[in-house]
């Protein structure tokens, strides 16, 4: 899923920082990452944890098209 544009609770924006959130935890722990952005709220950070990209793997079973 794509990640919102901003924070469902608080209404801080996100989706500038996803990313650089990304490209970031392939080498540092995700709490780590989120102290750099200045993620401090639990609601945003729960987003962030939680989101992935999955559109790759859907694209897996998409119909052919004939
Ligand atoms: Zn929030």
């Amino acid at each position: 899923m794509l990640i919102p544009v901003r924070c469902i609770s608080c209404g801080e924006l996100l989706a500038d920082k996803w990313e650089q959130y990304k490209a970031q935890i392939k080498f540092k722990s995700k709490k780590e990452v989120l102290d750099e952005l200045g993620v401090k709220n639990y609601c945003c950070r729960s987003i962030f944890i939680t989101s992935e990209d999955l559109i790759d793997q859907i694209n897996q079973y998409k119909k052919q098209m004939v």
